[in-house]
């Protein structure tokens, strides 16, 4: 027999920005909570440190940079635990292919809009690059277009869907781009603070095991139940099969295939003079690079540059360290005054803990799928930004399914 204890006992698997929102809308509604945190510190892809240059610390993003148009969860934390969001003077929907010259970034907002709009306008499961077929584009326009979006999504053009992904991860629109000031990090501390005792930091959990009447959770050797859980884990992660031991049933597995994960790394160098801001890419090389303001209002004097997808990661070298990668940015941005000193690598393919960047939607995702990646499994919830079918593979995404995962518990 089903039973649930009053008030409700219930573990988040996981203390990045999902498993977060999902605990503080938990202890909202009267739950008592315990969220298992694998790392030494909340955030999961969330990450931010600092880079000391000429011996003052400047905040580097290690995982999510941006805050995009739409991100009203996002935000309404930000006012609600008192954070600044900095506008970073560049738009991450802009930026100019160096290794293409003869294109502009006029042109790839011109020809990005009439991608948006024929994968808006078409039927049927297309793709990005079905869509860039059907619009025309070619020669080093294509070729531009194809490195901003595989970049965007941190997959192929022929991997994703073209619906949704024009209108947000790879939009070409010249919006604005923010930062939460001091470090995104700040937003995940601000949440687990509250939380206090709840979070439970180097717990990685081993197994999830459910039946009629509770769910067990299984960390550190031993075994805790309670009434349900939220699973905010990365997909990399539960997907992988040796990560935590977890029974799921076919049509869960089967909607798992509707979904792509994306594959990034980060590297940050320090600069000698104070840039500008700027957004470059490679198109050849499949990463891009900027400078942006910090808290402030002035430029940092750091070269921020993201790289994606796995292919392109590979052939930068990434699995044998940043060497490759830096010898490259340097010669992209040999306008600027990039110090001797290492650069900071990123490498999150590599990242047992997340096994990939971000996710997107295959070609032919649809309603039903959606529905399937967030329904429940017995006592089981999920959330994380691969459930989310709007923010899919951004922080907004994350927190939205985690708010969204912990309504349904506590709707019983
Ligand atoms: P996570 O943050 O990964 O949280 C999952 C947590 O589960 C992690 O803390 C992990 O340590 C933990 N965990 C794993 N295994 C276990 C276990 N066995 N037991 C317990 N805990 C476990 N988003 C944007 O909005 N804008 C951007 O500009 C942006 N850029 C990005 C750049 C990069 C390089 C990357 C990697 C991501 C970027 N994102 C961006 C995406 C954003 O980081 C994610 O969408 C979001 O942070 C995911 O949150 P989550 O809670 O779903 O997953």
């Amino acid at each position: 027999m089903s039973t649930v204890t009053t008030p409700p006992r219930v573990a988040v698997i996981g203390a990045g920005l999902a498993g977060l929102a999902a605990a503080a809308r938990l202890v909202e509604g009267g739950a008592e909570v315990v969220v298992y945190e694998a790392r030494d510190r909340v955030g999961g892809r969330v990450w931010s440190e600092t880079l000391q240059v000429s011996g003052v610390p400047h905040p580097i993003e290690r995982g999510a940079e941006f805050v995009l148009a739409g991100y009203d969860v996002l935000r309404g934390l930000c006012a609600e635990h008192g954070l600044e969001l900095v506008d970073t003077g560049m738009s991450y929907y802009v930026r100019t292919p160096a290794d293409r010259p003869s294109v502009t970034t006029a042109d790839m907002a011109e020809l990005g809009g009439v991608a948006a709009r024929a994968a808006a306008e078409g039927t049927g499961a297309r793709s990005v690059a079905d869509v860039l077929d059907v619009i025309g584009v070619a020669g080093p326009a294509r070729e531009a277009l194809e490195a901003r979006i595989e970049m965007s999504t941190a997959a192929r053009v022929d991997q994703v869907t073209a619906e949704h992904t024009l209108e947000h991860v790879a939009s070409f629109e010249p919006r604005p781009s923010w930062r939460i000031g001091g470090g995104n990090q700040g937003l995940p501390d601000a949440m687990a603070a509250a939380l206090g005792s709840r979070v439970r930091l180097g717990a990685a959990v081993e197994a999830v095991v459910q039946d009629d009447a509770v769910v067990r959770v299984v960390s550190g050797g031993s075994e805790d139940t309670y009434d349900a859980a939220v699973i905010a884990l990365p997909f990399g992660v539960l997907t992988a099969g040796d990560a935590v031991r977890l029974e799921l049933p076919e049509w869960k597995r089967a909607a798992f295939a509707g979904v792509v994960q994306g594959n990034a790394a980060k590297l940050h160098l320090a600069l000698d003079e104070v840039p500008e801001p700027s957004a470059v890419m490679s198109v050849g090389d499949r990463f891009w690079t900027w400078t942006a303001n910090e808290l402030g209002g002035g430029v940092g004097p750091v070269l921020h540059c993201f790289g994606g997808e796995l292919g392109k990661l590979r052939a930068l070298g990434i699995e044998s360290g940043s060497a490759e990668w830096e010898a490259r940015v340097r010669a992209l941005r040999s306008d600027l005054a990039l110090a001797a000193s290492p650069a900071v690598m990123t490498a999150w393919p590599l990242d047992p803990l997340a096994r990939g960047a971000y996710t997107a939607h295959a070609p032919g995702f649809d309603a039903d799928d959606a529905q399937a990646l967030e329904a429940p499994v017995g006592r089981l919830h999920f959330a994380g930004e691969y459930v989310d079918p709007e923010f899919t593979g951004l922080m907004e995404g994350a927190l939205r399914s985690g708010v969204r995962a912990a309504s349904a518990i506590l709707a019983g």
